[in-house]
């Protein structure tokens, strides 16, 4: 292979004596892919034709038997000057005196020899050069010719600083190349596919909820309660109810995942396929699927199941047929016998493929019949539809805000923890005693003291409870006008998310929806009448036509006369 070689073991002459031998070119290639072969041969084939007219000018002979070519070798890493590189064997054969002073060597540009960093790459080129090689740079079309020798940098000595911005200009180049190529989210997933760990592909916007990068580990980690929530999700799908209902029982287990669009975010991800902890993406076109990128809330088989079960049955559907705005709060009655009011979903359904839907007093609905109202149910559209108008308009929700009434909470919160500071004292001082050889407690006061103690735990519980009353009371999120406006649609059109995120506004708005299904004259027999009352306390009345669910009026609890509101009529119609 290599006549160098051969001839050092004939003739093994120390690089520094006399030559015996006139000088050679050598050339040297190097590639640093083995794509793009058709150029680089071209490229190989322009320096073969150079190095031979260089030598024939030059008179000298090219040595046509030894080639130096280094294919797919890098030139940042300093493959090639390692074991097996083909530069590695031309310092080798510099050092056995093979390559011999005044010998050539041609190459295309400095990066070919080394993209190492300068301090690295410099050391082999001024090797050569000090001892006495002719390195010539052929350039990429040809047409560089620069020599660096003893001679030429004794001439010129601003050709040192050529070579070393040269040399810094390739090591550069490469990494900048590298740092973009592992930086780049396509070469992130490359790395993952490769099987290395430890980082992340894409920033944290992307990644599912229920995961947190965790900096110190370099792993993703769960969000405990979210994990709970979709666990929680996927069960109660898995049970039959449609995403409305999962949303809904999570809201009331506190597990609810999404604040503003619960549905939605249910239905994404239950076809997520980072619930297996895969993260599926495409960069530039390029699709890549990264297994145990995120750790997995259920096994691939359950998921495929899930997915199975979606595409039989949809994920809006379950065994509840669409979600109830007023009705199952505890919120709404009939204002003749106090009972809950509950919806119904008639089979039969109207021309244009709606449900017939009625809400009604729960005692004419189970046929218990102790209801005394004249009628007992109306169209569900038609409560909804007073509802949402109602707080469509701002002044009529800023009053069901307004904290104009002390409901006596906070009074009543001081005077439990006085009474429970007066029994933990009583309670202290008789324990004291129980160990007491001098004073025990008699028979009536060890009597007193379980009483003492009953007691305090009732304080106890109802100091917690009314704190986290007065806290739900606190915490309850105000709504506007527009909010409501906006769902109005979608509450009529029956649309799921819209429906459970109106549910969630009635259930912070009102405290009690009263409703009278019939008025009680001939005259206002086609008239419905709902009493609307704040969490804070304050009612409104809200007088309808039942026929078409349009308000009549507005009045105030205490007033006598009924107020017909201009402001009323023009929310009803911007509702509309
Ligand atoms: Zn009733």
């Amino acid at each position: 292979m290599s006549t160098i070689t051969a001839k050092r073991a004939r003739r093994p002459v120390p690089a520094q004596q006399q030559p015996a031998r006139p000088p050679r070119v050598f050339t040297y290639a190097r590639v640093s892919t083995k794509r793009q072969a058709k150029e680089d041969k071209a490229s190989f084939e322009r320096q073969e034709r150079y190095a031979r007219a260089y030598a024939d000018k030059q008179g000298l002979v090219l040595d046509e038997d030894t080639r130096f070519e280094d294919r797919g070798v890098s030139g940042f890493h300093g493959d090639n000057v390692k074991e097996g590189g083909a530069l590695k064997r031309f310092l080798d054969a510099f050092d056995a005196g093979d390559v011999i002073p005044n010998d050539v060597l041609i190459v295309e540009s400095f990066d070919r020899l080394s993209r190492q960093e300068p301090i690295d790459a410099n050391e082999h080129f001024e090797r050569l050069v000090r001892g006495g090689v002719v390195i010539v740079m052929s350039g990429k079309d040809g047409g560089d010719g620069r020599e660096f020798s003893r001679a030429a940098l004794r001439r010129d000595d601003t050709l040192l600083i050529v070579a070393k911005l040269e040399q810094s200009r390739a090591y550069r180049e490469s990494e900048r190349k590298q740092q973009l190529s592992r930086e780049g989210i396509s070469g992130k997933c490359r790395r993952w596919l490769e099987g290395k760990r430890g980082f992340r592909v894409t920033g944290s916007r992307n990644d599912p909820d229920w995961v947190t990068w965790n900096e110190q580990e370099n792993r993703f980690d769960f969000v405990p309660h979210m994990e709970q929530g979709v666990r929680r999700a996927i069960e109660l799908y898995r049970a039959g109810n449609g995403t409305p209902e999962v949303a809904r029982v999570l809201a009331h287990e506190g597990l609810a995942l999404s604040e503003k669009w619960p549905v939605t975010y249910l239905q994404k991800t239950i076809r997520n396929p980072s619930l297996v902890g895969t993260r599926e993406l495409t960069v530039a076109g390029e699709e890549f699927v990264l297994r145990d990128y995120y750790p997995a809330i259920i096994g691939a088989d359950e998921f495929d199941e899930l997915q199975a079960l979606v595409d039989r049955r949809g994920l809006s559907r379950g065994r509840s047929e669409s979600v109830a705005v007023v009705t199952g709060l505890g919120i709404a009655r009939c204002a003749v016998c106090g009972s809950p009011l509950v919806g119904q979903q008639l089979k039969r359904r109207l021309a244009n493929g709606k449900p017939i839907r009625r809400i009604r007093c729960s005692h004419v609905a189970t046929k218990a019949a102790r209801c005394s109202s004249k009628m007992g149910s109306c169209l569900s559209e038609v409560l909804e539809k007073i509802v949402m108008d109602f707080c469509s308009t701002q002044a009529n929700l800023d009053a069901m805000f307004n904290v104009t009434h002390n409901d006596g909470r906070m009074a009543m919160l001081a005077e439990r923890r006085t009474e429970l500071a007066r029994l933990e004292r009583k309670i202290g001082e008789y324990e004291k005693r129980m160990d007491d050889e001098d004073d025990p407690l008699t028979q009536t006061e060890r009597k007193k003291l379980r009483q003492f103690e009953a007691d305090r735990d009732a304080a106890v519980d109802e100091i917690t409870q009314l704190e986290r009353e007065m806290k739900l009371h606190v915490k309850r999120r105000v709504s506007t006008a527009k909010q409501w406006r906006s769902l109005v649609k979608g509450v009529i059109d029956l649309d799921p998310t819209a429906r459970q995120e109106a549910r969630k506004l009635v259930a912070n708005t009102f405290e009690r929806i009263d409703v009278w299904f019939k008025g009680d004259s001939q005259q206002d027999a086609h008239m419905m009448a709902v009493r609307l009352t704040g969490r804070n306390g304050v009612e409104r009345q809200v007088l309808l036509d039942r026929r078409n669910g349009d308000i009549i009026a507005i009045r105030e609890y205490d007033d006598v006369e009924y107020t017909v509101t201009t402001k009323t009529g023009k929310a009803t119609a911007e509702a509309a």
